[in-house]
C-alpha cells in the first residue's frame, strides 16, 4: 500500500466543528450524547469522593473546558463530551483534587490517565478528515483502555466504541468505573491491542493511547476506507509524535503532528 508521507504540523481541519444532527438514516447515522449533561452531573455527584468536588464537578469541568478552548482546542462536540464526563471518577481518591488539572495522573500498574488536552486533541484529530466530511465517526477502536476515561468521552461522540486493554486489572477497573455512567455503546475488550480487534473491523476511527516504535499492520488493515487513525509513534529523531493516517481509495496518507508523551505500547497480555 502506497504511503505518501506528508509532514505537517497542526492540521487545519482540526478546528472544524462537527456537523450536528443529521437524519438517522444512512450508513453513518448521527449520534447523540448519551445522557444529558444534567444527568451525567447528577450521576457524578452521587458517586463523588468525599471531597465535595462531586457536587460542583460540572462547574469545575466547565472551567477546565474553558481553559482547553483558550489553548486552541475548538471542536465543540469534543469539548461538550469532555464537559460531561466526570474525570474525577476515573482517578484514585487521593488524586481527586487534581482531576480537572491538565495533567496525566497515575492509575496503577505503571500506567496513566491521559491529560485532558491530549484526549481532546486526539479525538479532535480523529474526527477530522473524511470523518468530519461524513459529520461523525461511527465505529471507533481504542487501543489502551486504561481506566476508561477516554472510552467514556468517545462513547459520547461515536455510535460504537471498542476499547482494548492488555492489563487485566485495568480492564476490570475500567468496567467498574464506567458502569455507573450507564454507557451502553462502549465494549471493553481484554486483549492485545497490537492485533487490533478483528471481529468488529473495519473501524472509521482508531485511536491509540500508548506509543510504539512502528505502526502495527493490523491497525491499518482494520481501518475502513475513509477512516482515520491517530496514534503516538516514535519518529526518526526518537521523539514520540502524533501520527494521523487517513485511509483512502488510493492508499494511506500520513501526517505528522505535535510531540507527545504516552506510555509504551507493549505486546502480550498481563493477567
Ligand atoms: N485511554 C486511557 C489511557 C490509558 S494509558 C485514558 O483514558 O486516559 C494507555 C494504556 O494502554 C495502558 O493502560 C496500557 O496498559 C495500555 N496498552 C499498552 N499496550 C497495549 C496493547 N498492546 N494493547 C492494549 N492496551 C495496551
Amino acid at each position: 500500500m502506497a504511503t505518501p508521507k506528508k509532514t505537517l504540523v497542526r492540521a487545519p481541519e482540526s478546528a472544524a466543528p462537527l456537523v450536528q444532527p443529521l437524519p438517522a438514516a444512512g450508513p453513518r447515522a448521527v449520534l447523540r450524547p448519551q445522557q444529558p449533561l444534567q444527568h451525567a452531573a447528577s450521576v457524578a455527584a452521587r458517586h463523588a469522593a468525599p471531597t465535595g468536588l462531586g457536587l460542583d464537578s460540572a462547574g469545575v469541568r466547565f472551567r477546565m473546558v474553558q481553559r482547553l478552548r483558550a489553548e486552541g482546542l475548538r471542536h465543540e462536540a469534543v469539548l461538550a463530551a469532555i464537559a460531561e464526563v466526570p474525570r474525577h471518577r476515573f482517578v484514585d481518591g487521593a488524586l481527586v483534587t487534581q482531576a480537572y488539572e491538565d495533567t496525566s495522573l497515575p492509575i496503577g500498574h505503571g500506567q496513566t490517565i491521559s491529560k485532558p488536552s491530549v484526549v481532546a486533541r486526539m479525538i479532535e484529530l480523529l474526527m477530522g478528515g473524511a470523518n468530519a466530511r461524513a459529520g461523525q465517526v461511527v465505529r471507533v477502536l481504542e487501543i489502551g483502555t486504561g481506566c476508561g476515561y477516554q472510552a467514556a468521552v468517545l462513547a459520547r461522540l461515536a455510535r460504537q466504541v471498542f476499547s482494548v486493554e492488555r492489563i487485566k486489572p485495568l480492564h476490570d477497573k475500567a468496567r467498574e468505573l464506567m458502569a455507573p455512567l450507564r454507557i451502553t455503546n462502549a465494549r471493553l475488550i481484554y486483549g492485545d491491542g497490537m492485533l487490533g480487534h478483528p471481529p468488529n473491523a473495519p473501524y472509521d476511527g482508531i485511536i491509540a493511547a500508548a506509543g510504539g516504535d512502528a505502526m502495527p499492520p493490523a491497525w491499518i488493515d482494520q481501518l475502513a476506507v475513509g477512516g482515520r487513525l491517530v496514534a503516538p509513534l516514535r519518529d526518526e529523531a526518537g521523539r514520540q509524535v502524533l501520527v494521523v493516517v487517513d485511509r483512502t481509495e488510493r492508499g494511506c496518507e500520513r501526517s505528522v503532528h505535535e510531540v507527545v508523551q504516552f506510555v509504551p505500547l507493549r505486546s502480550g497480555l498481563v493477567r
